[in-house]
């Protein structure tokens, strides 16, 4: 079996200080497919000292040079790419087509970060304002230093593409925990990232958990910006962390997110919809559609249609074709969505949904709908992550709006109306960092991702993603002629 009991530091594997070992498993076969080291606090200490080192001739290699670097690595990913949507899909238990997905997302996310960097470089030493007579001032952008960079396990290699490739553009040397859950899809990266040639030290990746590698980095003084996907309350520990030292933090967090359905809405798309914004990754997203807020009208026609989608679901082994739905990643996750659905009981809420015939083994939880939940319900407010939705009838797009943003969490949302301009109205008018009107949930690099409220803060992919790892410097000076 493959022990992952090394940490890699320095382009090289080093052993962990660790002996302590957790098993990864695979979630449809629920059979132990790996081991991985639980790390150590001393383990961490290296790969910023390794970052640290690697950093002045990181940050002095010219942008266009970086951008080289990154194209290498999406073309390393293209070149093992039918391996690691496998790997990924039985080490995460989401169907292939969606591992594949998430490839065409990573890839895409290093080409374009690749094209921001030659980008960086042509606009470094730009003419700013002066606001002054014979003075005149240039704007130039320096990385912010070593970034310490955690992710979870729902997008394996997307989450990490979405910080590496703008940190590595940026100039940042970086130490980098992907989730213990699923540590085996970035263990193929590292292989990719020598391959690319890349200097020693650039890229530390640390396996382990989060008391023995997360918290250490997060307070480790040598590291100057972190960059943290994950749950909300996590994410408060990582802010709290990065205060010592005023040190910046971009937190990707939880999220609630709603769809809307109008009045005039076409009942298959807003079913199809629904059910890609709550099936999708067995509900595993951080910008699941998990309230539906839908017009009176269209209520008992639309639920009807869901449970109908719902019991047609096909879940099974995840590498077969023909699966719509593998099993959660974990038997964690899986008695956690089971608890809200004991919660649900307990509190009367009602299920119509035909669940589907599950696989004898794996961690699945069939999908379902629970009609008319009320707003003060846990299963209303909280995050389940899993095949859960809750919904509501309204008799307007103004209750529709006030439920919508009557919630902590701010990440997402989806508006599907009969025409787009309505929609876009509507989206105007929601706490979200993103809303997709009438459209599938897209997420192209030259995007924006992230939530306002306690999903987070500030945005990943586009420029701003780019942005978040550097620092802009002025500088002013007497005009010569
Ligand atoms: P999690 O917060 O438990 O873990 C995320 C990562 O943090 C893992 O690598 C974990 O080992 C590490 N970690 C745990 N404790 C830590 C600590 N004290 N200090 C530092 N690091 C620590 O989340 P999860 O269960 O892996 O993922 C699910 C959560 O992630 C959900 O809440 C989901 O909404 C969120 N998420 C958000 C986005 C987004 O873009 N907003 C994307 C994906 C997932």
């Amino acid at each position: 079996m493959l022990s992952l009991t090394e940490q890699f530091i320095d382009n090289t594997w080093v052993p962990s200080r660790s002996v302590a070992l957790d098993p990864v498993i695979d979630p449809y076969r629920e059979v132990t497919i790996a081991e991985v080291t639980r790390g150590d606090p001393a383990d961490v200490d290296a790969a910023v000292a390794a970052a640290r080192r690697a950093m002045p001739g990181w940050r002095d290699t010219p942008e266009a040079r970086r951008g080289e670097y990154l194209k290498a690595i999406a073309a390393g990913l293209e070149a093992r790419r039918e391996g690691l949507a496998e790997l990924s899909s039985r080490n995460n238990g989401k169907p292939l087509a969606e591992a594949h997905q998430d490839m065409h997302d990573a890839i895409a996310c290093y080409r374009y970060y690749a094209d921001a960097a030659v980008a960086l470089g042509r606009r470094q030493g730009q003419v700013d304002a002066s606001g002054s007579e014979g003075i005149s001032a240039r704007r130039y952008w320096d990385p912010i230093g070593v970034v310490g960079l955690i992710t979870p396990w729902n997008f394996p290699l997307v989450s990490s593409a979405w910080k590496l490739a703008p940190a590595l553009a940026a100039g940042c040397t970086v130490v980098f925990k992907p989730s213990e859950i699923t540590p085996l899809p970035e263990r193929v990266l590292t292989e990719i990232i020598m391959e690319a040639g890349l200097p020693p030290g650039v890229v530390n990746l640390l396996h382990g958990d989060g008391e023995s590698i997360g918290a250490p980095l997060c307070r480790h003084p040598g590291i100057d910006k972190l960059s943290f996907t994950g749950s909300t309350p996590v994410g408060e520990t990582v802010m709290r962390a990065a205060a010592k030292g005023v040190r910046p933090v971009s937190l990707e967090l939880g999220g609630k997110s709603p769809i809307l359905v109008t009045e005039d809405a076409d009942l298959e798309l807003a079913r199809d919809l629904v059910m890609a914004g709550i099936c999708f990754n067995a509900g595993q997203m951080c910008s699941a559609t998990s309230r539906l807020l839908v017009h009176e009208r269209l209520a008992d026609d639309l639920y009807a249609a869901i449970d109908a989608a719902m019991g047609a679901l096909r879940p099974g082994n995840p590498l077969a074709e023909g699966t719509d739905m593998g099993p959660l990643v974990s038997a964690t996750q899986r008695d956690r969505v089971q608890s809200y659905l004991a919660m649900a009981d307990r509190e009367g809420l009602h299920s119509k949904t035909p669940v589907p015939a599950l696989p004898e083994r794996g961690f699945f939880v069939a999908p379902r709908l629970y009609r008319d939940v009320p707003p003060s319900s846990r299963l209303w407010r909280e995050e389940i992550f899993g095949p859960v939705l809750c919904a509501r009838r309204v008799a307007d797009d103004e209750e529709a709006i006030a439920l919508a943003n009557d919630s902590e969490f701010g990440l997402a949302a989806t508006v599907v109306a009969g025409n787009p301009d309505h929609a876009e109205a509507i989206a105007r008018r929601l706490e979200a960092g993103n809303v997709w009107c009438n459209v599938d949930q897209v997420a192209p690099p030259q995007g924006s991702w992230g939530g306002m409220k306690r999903s987070g803060i500030g945005r990943e992919l586009g420029e701003a993603g780019l942005d978040a790892y550097l620092e802009s410097k002025r500088i002013t000076r007497p005009e010569t002629h």
